[in-house]
């Protein structure tokens, strides 16, 4: 049977909607190697909830969720139908946690700031998960495996032609960030921890990749906390025996923002 691949993108600042540079282009490049999904479920950095949502609207809005940037960015929509049957198909699947329709949300720049570079056109429907921020108060073993189990029952979308997307970001320190230069060079720390990641990705050591108990200086300066993190969870969770990882792009923005994208299947 066809399964749907699955991605990871580091998306970094809301500038890369505007912006012409090496993610970018390799978003547009993704676009035109990858096929054409029936829906896309997005699971978002950026919606934050209790308990576990997906929109269920059939004309999600889009949501300019960043404050302080051009005025061109507010004026860019991505008109993307949603899917309330594959939503509501998703919330009658998934039964522990529950998931829940939700029909206030829309799209935050998790999704469409990358989708406009993929899928240009927005006529793929387009559904958002949010990340239940409700079980973890730290780090722990237990907490993300909780996303990552979740995550696993999400499989079946593959087999119907869906494909599911974490936006996030591996190494994400905004405190740290340096603002003025997106190219600025990387801190050591953020290598070490991204490189760290990449091999536990390529070796398939998804127990290292949530072990967070074992914390050091790197781990805790690159996840200081969990929201771009989790939707890394979600996508290894759907990698299956015989789905191979290749990374689509690799590199750093603004010093402390690992840009590492990866496909499964
Ligand atoms: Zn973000």
């Amino acid at each position: 049977m066809m399964k749907m691949p699955v991605l990871f993108i580091g998306h970094g600042s809301p500038m890369n909607i505007i912006s012409d540079n090496y993610f970018t282009r390799s978003l547009v490049k993704l676009g035109k190697d990858l096929p054409k999904p029936a829906a896309i479920l997005v699971v978002s950095a950026h919606w934050l909830t209790e308990g576990t949502f997906v929109t269920c609207e059939g004309k999600p809005k889009t949501i300019h969720d960043f404050g302080g940037f051009p005025e061109e960015l507010y004026r860019i929509n991505y008109p993307s139908p949603g899917s309330p049957a594959d939503a509501r198909l998703i919330t009658e699947t998934v039964k522990n946690p529950a998931v829940k329709c939700s029909m206030d949300w829309g799209l935050d720049h998790a999704s469409w700031m990358i989708l406009q570079h993929i899928y240009p056109k927005a006529d793929i429907p387009v559904i958002e998960m949010s990340l239940d921020y409700s079980p973890y108060n730290d780090w722990n073993r237990k907490t993300l495996r909780y996303y990552y189990d979740l995550a696993k029952q999400l499989y079946f979308l593959r087999e119907k032609n869906i494909m599911i997307i974490g936006s996030g970001n591996i190494v994400h320190n905004l405190r740290l960030a340096d603002f003025e230069n997106t190219d600025a060079e990387p801190y050591e720390w953020a290598v070490e921890f991204d490189e760290k990641t990449k091999r536990a990705l390529l070796d398939r050591n998804h127990n290292e990749l949530l072990d967070c108990q074992n914390l050091n200086r790197a781990a805790a300066l690159s996840v200081p906390t969990l929201d771009h993190y989790l939707p890394m969870i979600f996508a290894i969770a759907l990698q299956g025996k015989d789905d191979a990882l290749s990374f689509t792009h690799e590199g750093f923005q603004n010093a402390s923002v690992s840009m590492r994208c990866f496909k499964i299947g």
